[in-house]
């Protein structure tokens, strides 16, 4: 049978003799004293051999690099100590206890952050946490805080819902069904048929004139039950979606702006709901400013046109035109009056030059070329001559500039 293998017996300093004592405390100090003296001959004479030229494309010796051999004046900390390798001949790297961390990082100082426990002062703006009773600060409607209990995914879909459930689409849009043909609607229908049959003479003109009956829950254009459930909610009118884009002159959106300018309707009469409904919509400029206000354009138009308000569009025509004829009149008026004042401050100007020239009396106002007083060409206006009694000369002087000149008299 092989030899199994086993586990070689402790090495012996001398085969067959017991092991020799352990080392003394002044033997160890001695081989130790020995080594360093030979590691320090053995650096002195690798130092004192003259380093060998640099050859160019040869490597350099690692000693010509090595920070042992650095000049003595050079200031680096790292130089300071030379690099001594430790007993495994590896240089470790500098201790480099000159630097330390600041007092204030020290570790122990170290501060967590729980986030989680932590409250957002959005930016230190005040928010309508701080101040919920400040209208202001909320933008058309107030906006709803996510309830504790939910997660953000189901808030998130509540408020699809609400939104839904306002404008009455998707699942809130009332279901069309055979059964309610039965109820009420058609009822309402049959009765207005009838009631319309009872005058034989008259043309059936509908709510808002214009031969279209008004069904709840029906398209007044087409009949279709398929109907914008807002509208129906908000002006009282059944009208589907693609109705709405066939005609678009009787069902169009106006602003309040626009119902105002256009069909000269006040603000009391649009505030009236019994009179002109209207949808609100969040308005597109700025969100927290009051909510745009849509009418619709077929009731705003029969409004108008009835005999509450202006009895016909030629009359509205006629109002509108009277307006515009004031207010341009008004505006001519404001321009003219303007225009005198000016020509009355460019004559008080001219006149005022004219008064400092001397030249003309009164208010004749001066002319294009006129001298002007320091201005312009200067003629010399000679004074009296006055004899000078030193020089024998006679001396005269411009009145104006005050120029001086000698002349000799015979
Ligand atoms: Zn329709
Ligand atoms: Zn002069």
């Amino acid at each position: 049978m092989a030899e199994r293998p086993s586990t070689p017996p402790r090495a012996m300093r001398s085969a067959g003799k017991l092991p020799p004592n352990p080392l003394t405390p002044e033997q160890v100090r001695r081989m130790e004293e020995a080594r360093l003296r030979a590691k320090a001959a053995a650096q002195q004479a690798q130092a004192s051999k003259p380093t060998p030229a640099p050859v160019a494309g040869t490597k350099r010796a690692y000693s010509a690099i090595n920070s042992s051999n650095t000049p003595a004046q050079l200031r680096n900390a790292n130089a300071a100590s030379p690099a001594k390798r430790d007993q495994n001949g590896f240089i470790p790297p500098p201790a480099n206890d000159l630097i330390q961390p600041a007092k204030n990082f020290g570790r122990s100082e170290y501060i967590e952050y729980d986030f989680s426990k932590m409250t957002d002062t959005k930016g230190g703006f005040l928010s309508t946490n701080d101040d919920p009773h400040n209208r202001a600060m909320w933008n058309g409607n107030k906006e709803e805080e996510k309830p504790p209990n939910m997660t953000l995914a189901e808030w998130e879909r509540e408020r699809i819902r609400r939104k839904l459930r306002e404008a009455r689409t998707g699942i809130y849009e009332p279901g069309l069904s055979i059964l309610n043909q039965a109820d009420g609607r058609d009822e309402e229908e049959d009765a207005l048929l009838k009631a319309a049959q009872e005058e034989p003479g008259e043309v059936y003109k509908g709510t808002y004139g214009d031969g279209k009956r008004d069904i709840k829950g029906k398209c007044r254009e087409c009949g279709s039950l398929e109907i914008d459930w807002k509208w129906q909610d908000g002006f009282h009118i059944g009208i589907c979606h693609a109705c709405k884009d066939k005609f678009p002159d009787k069902y169009s959106l106006l602003t309040k702006t626009e119902a105002k300018e256009d069909y000269l309707l006040t603000d009391p009469e649009l505030k009236d709901e019994s009179i002109l409904p209207h949808l609100e919509r969040p308005n597109p400029h700025k969100s927290n400013w009051q909510n745009m206000q849509l009418f619709l354009r077929l009731q705003v138009e029969h409004y108008a046109f009835s005999a509450a308000k202006w009895g016909s569009s030629a009359a509205l025509d006629e109002e509108y035109e009277k307006r515009q004829k004031a207010s341009k009149e008004k505006k001519e008026k404001k321009f003219s009056k303007k225009l005198k004042e000016l020509k009355k401050r460019t004559r008080v100007e001219a006149y005022k030059r004219s008064r400092q020239e001397g030249g003309a009396e009164g208010a004749t106002m001066s002319a294009f070329g006129q001298r002007i007083h320091g201005l312009g060409d200067h003629v010399h206006e000679w004074g009296r001559s006055v004899l000078d009694q030193e020089t024998g000369l006679s001396r005269k002087r411009c009145e104006e500039c005050g120029m001086e000149v000698e002349e000799l008299e015979f």
